[in-house]
């Protein structure tokens, strides 16, 4: 265990803003050197990626686009992960101007679930077919405190139905103390997701203006409190819109990098959330900084190029068409079917208790389709977390290229009891010819356990992993 940390002191924005001076503007050849560097799979560092955050040129961008390209298939093949978050509530004590569960909007319909209620909306996710959660919701429980949030989870691992249950929860809530922390990992979680916002402070201070979240630092270091209490699977990200994103990329490479010298292992996952319009934030409708399409895809190339094992989350904030766009640049999970207000999969009509407007209103069937037709794999695989491949057992995996051999295979026998067991017929024909073509592309040697794994899920087993 490592000392508790109680300030950011790893953040260094003066050294941010010397090497973003020092990459200064667009050098082809320094460009083009770092892009033959990145497609070696073994990451950048800052100077690296401040270098490629200034690409403009079109050829350029096509180049880094094509390297990240390139990257993603090899490390992942075309397996594209699929989960739901699961809103317990959307009351909230702190003030973030851009977000509609904000404690003084009085534009929204409050609620928080009872546990009866998340059981229901488990069901529901249950019986689309998902396998994977991601639970969330405002900072504020009900009157039993932080155990409701234990209750949940263990609620909604409980709920089994006659095809299927929920495998992993991943959460993403408001920092906690270490012990807290260490109650959540005994409750089986997967991952626990921490957005920073923004690494930039002032500005932190400017739009978090009450509440605990308004503690820079408090947020800052809980990354290093859950990885104290034994959490390993961590999630970091940036709510794009805030900040300048090229200052925000290079404070994230700071966190990640901090990290890594500390615990010896980085983040699993970062998640690119961009700002959406929200239910009485005027903010939300006109971000400080706002990132347009094109910029957006870089951030997803250059990520994907620096941390190469990492995964890339992306949320239904975004259209179809930019999550299509983005599964070759590097994106490798994404939501689907999801509801933004607490209750929404149980009694979908009440969109009013939001928390942000989804670009994608798609259901699961449409996404997992509509994957399946660009020739990618939807994933609906647990397998690591539940073998214990965590940290830095699943980086170990990671790295060398495995994870492929592993992951691969799992995905797909995964697919394929999706659609025996929830797939329309229109989805099953699309889904069995992109496995198909998958197993064909395959060296020999997994191919053959391909073909058992989904034979066997064909023939009516379920939960076939390896
Ligand atoms: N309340 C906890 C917190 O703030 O960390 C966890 C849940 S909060 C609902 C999850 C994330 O939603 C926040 O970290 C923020 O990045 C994102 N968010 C808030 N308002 C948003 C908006 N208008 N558009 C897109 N994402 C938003
Ligand atoms: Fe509450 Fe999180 Fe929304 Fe801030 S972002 S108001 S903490 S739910």
């Amino acid at each position: 265990m490592t000392a508790e940390q109680t300030t950011a002191t790893w953040l260094d924005p003066a050294a941010i803003a010397a090497t973003l001076a020092e990459a200064g503007r667009e050098d082809k050849g320094r460009i083009r050197e770092i892009l033959a560097k990145a497609a070696l799979l073994g990451g950048l560092d800052a100077t690296d990626v401040a270098v490629l955050s200034q690409v403009r040129d079109p050829d350029l961008v096509a180049e880094l686009f094509h390297t990240a390209e390139r990257a993603k298939t090899e490390i992942y093949g075309q397996r594209i992960v699929l989960f739901a978050p699961l809103y317990f509530s959307n009351i909230c004590t702190n003030e973030c101007v851009y977000c509609a569960f904000r404690r003084s909007n009085r534009d929204l319909v409050r609620k928080i679930l009872t546990l009866e209620e998340i059981a229901a909306e488990a069901a529901a996710l249950i019986d689309q077919g998902h396998k994977r959660v991601l639970l969330i919701g405002g900072e504020a429980f009900p009157k039993d405190g932080f155990r409701y949030i234990l209750d949940a989870i263990s609620t909604i691992y409980g709920v089994k139905r006659e095809r299927g249950e929920i495998r992993r929860i991943n959460v993403n809530l408001a920092p906690l103390s270490t012990d807290e922390f260490r109650l959540l990992k005994g409750a089986g979680i997967g991952t626990y997701q921490l957005f920073q916002e923004t690494y930039d402070r002032e500005l932190y201070g400017r739009v978090h203006v009450d509440g605990r979240k308004a503690d820079f630092d408090w947020r800052a270091t809980a990354i290093d409190r859950a990885m104290n209490a034994g959490i390993d699977d961590v999630g970091l990200g940036v709510l794009f819109g805030l900040g300048d994103w090229r200052f925000e990329m290079l404070a994230l490479m700071q966190h990640i990098s901090h990290l890594e010298d500390v615990f010896g292992v980085g983040c699993h996952t970062i998640s690119v959330p961009r700002m959406e319009p929200a239910v009485g934030s005027e903010m939300a409708s006109h971000p400080p900084h706002p990132v347009s399409d094109d910029d957006f895809k870089k951030i997803v190339a250059v990520l994907r190029l620096a941390v190469p094992y990492t995964g890339l989350i992306m949320s239904t904030r975004e259209t179809a068409e930019m999550r299509r766009a983005t599964f070759a640049l590097g994106v490798s999970q994404i939501s689907g079917g999801s509801r933004t207000n607490p209750g929404g999969y149980a009694t979908p009509e009440d969109e009013d208790a939001a928390q942000f407007e989804r670009g994608d209103h798609r259901d699961l069937d449409a996404v997992v389709r509509d994957i399946a037709e660009g020739g990618r794999i939807p994933s609906f695989c647990t397998a690591c977390y539940r073998m214990g491949r965590t940290g830095h057992d699943f980086m170990d995996l990671a790295r060398p290229g495995l994870i492929r051999e592993m992951c691969g295979p799992n995905g797909l026998s995964s697919f394929a009891e999706y659609l025996l067991d929830y797939g329309s017929e229109e989805t099953r024909a699309a889904g069995d010819r992109a496995i198909d073509a998958e197993i064909a592309s395959m060296e020999p040697r997994i191919r053959r356990y391909s073909e058992t794994m989904v034979a066997k899920v064909r023939a009516g087993k379920r939960d076939v992993f390896r």
